[in-house]
């Protein structure tokens, strides 16, 4: 009944949900309805019952790794910000969720958003920071509503503020607004813009946990990896890490797009493969079409073709080339043009590379401008060549992982479909999608 914006609806899987057990179920305008459900109880067992130390040893007992994309072990981060002896730390909730097709996190927020200031509590106590900053991406004005309410809801019941449960311990959350730029999302360039700067990524080593903020030791973590926290406090890191695979502990939510009869939100145990995503979730192949491809996991990520679809989607699918990234499985029939959709990633990254180093700000519109060229039936023998040489370049040089991977997709649809990219040099697009 309590609608999100965000999509249709979401599918109930069987067993357990952690993240989206309250979506849709309670009133997220109602800490009330939160509290009805055991809300806020993690936070009084961390703080009543626990030591920072035993929190970090739990998450990192539970295997969650972080949930933005890139898997980093949660309780590692937080282990090396937690001796840190400084006055000032901070926790930072990345909701700048840029990558194409992703909608998980604005789907927590918007529909159950006391559990993610209930997890960056925690993380808070667990690391010593007392200020929590949650940068939400421009666009999402729902989520941005909820959390005003939620956070001012939550410091007149005394779970935000002061002395919380009398431990001594205090913590308050602000939300700062992005301004729909994708690069915001990369953590360096997100603290620099909370900062007041352009958000130009800033080199790493030192990583945020050691000088982040203010160059101060800062958490930044994602809302699905701060959301799972307050489960694992009350029902244990063993618990959690029975669940999904040894590789990717715990529940997932995936986001199920592209050409299947119902493109679909659904949280269950990480380890499911794309078939059982493609058929159980999103209802079969759309009108009767024939798999061709699957982007995992983001914008970046590599393609995958029939032989991954029963491989567990989970952070090992690196190895058949894939990738569980943000949980995005954007799914193509056999009617995509390969050159079609590299020009259309490369639409993308040429449009939010930053600008702040040359290999990616050249190169991103360089591969566009090669592409196009090749898709408007105007590509020259040598093209492929160059787009390889030029995309290794982008690879070794470019100075954070937007350039780095903008290439990505395109090395691996070469790798599958090459003679369509030589089919549109001598003059044809089988599909009929392309501009010739
Ligand atoms: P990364 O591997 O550099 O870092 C991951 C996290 O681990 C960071 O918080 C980093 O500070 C920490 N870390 C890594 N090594 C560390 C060390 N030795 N010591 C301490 N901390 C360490 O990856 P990244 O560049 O932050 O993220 C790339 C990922 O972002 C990709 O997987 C991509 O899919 C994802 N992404 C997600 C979205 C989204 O909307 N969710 C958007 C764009 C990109
Ligand atoms: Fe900016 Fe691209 Fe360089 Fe990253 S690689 S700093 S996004 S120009």
């Amino acid at each position: 009944p309590y609608s999100t914006n965000a999509f249709r609806s979401y599918k109930q899987a069987p067993g357990e949900l952690i993240l989206l057990e309250n979506v849709g179920v309670i009133d997220p305008e109602k800490i009330d309805d939160y509290l009805a459900k055991g809300g806020y109880q993690a936070l009084k067992q961390a703080l009543t019952g626990m030591t920072p130390e035993k929190i970090v040893e739990e998450v990192k007992a539970s295997g969650l790794r972080g949930r933005g994309g890139a898997g980093f072990p949660t309780g590692l981060k937080w282990s090396f910000t937690r001796p840190l002896q400084v006055p000032q730390k901070y926790i930072i909730c990345n909701l700048d969720e840029g990558e194409p097709g992703t909608i998980k996190d604005r789907y927590i927020v918007e529909g159950d958003p006391h559990k993610l200031l209930e997890g960056m509590a925690i993380a808070g106590f667990a690391v010593g920071a007392d200020k929590g900053y949650i940068y939400c991406r421009g666009e999402y004005y729902l989520c941005k509503h909820r959390l005003a309410t939620a956070i001012a809801q939550a410091r007149a019941k005394g779970y935000l503020g002061e002395n919380l449960f009398g431990r001594g311990f205090s913590f308050d959350i602000e939300v700062r607004s992005g301004f729909g730029c994708y690069i915001c999302g990369e953590e360096t360039a997100l603290i620099e813009s909370i900062e007041g700067k352009r958000g130009y990524p800033r080199s790493k080593p030192p990583f945020p946990g050691v000088a982040g903020l203010w160059q101060k030791p800062t958490i930044v973590n994602n809302v699905e990896t701060l959301a799972a926290i307050p489960a694992i406090i009350t029902r244990g890191g063993e618990w959690y890490k029975s669940l999904g695979t040894a590789d990717t502990t715990g529940t997932k939510i995936y986001q199920i797009i592209g050409h299947v009869r119902t493109p679909q939100i659904v949280e269950v145990p990480a380890g499911i493969t794309l078939r059982e995503l493609i058929d159980t979730y999103g209802g079969g192949m759309r009108d009767g079409g024939k798999f061709k491809m699957c982007q995992t996991g983001g914008a970046s990520a590599g393609i995958v073709g029939p032989e991954a679809l029963d491989v567990p989607v989970d952070f090992g699918m690196a190895k058949v080339g894939g990738a569980l990234g943000s949980g995005t499985m954007l799914v193509m029939d056999e009617s995509v043009c390969a050159v079609d959709f590299a020009r259309s990633v490369a639409v993308f990254f040429a449009h939010e590379s930053c600008g702040q180093c040359t290999p990616c700000r050249e190169g991103t519109r360089q591969l566009l401008q090669t592409l196009t060229r090749i898709w408007e039936g105007k590509g020259q023998p040598g093209d492929l060549d160059f787009l390889e040489r030029l995309g290794k370049t982008m690879m070794d040089a470019s100075f954070c992982p937007l350039g780095q991977t903008a290439p990505a997709p395109l090395f691996s649809l070469l790798k599958r479909f090459r003679q369509e990219f030589e089919d549109h040099i001598a003059g044809k697009c089988t599909h009929g999608v392309c501009k010739m």
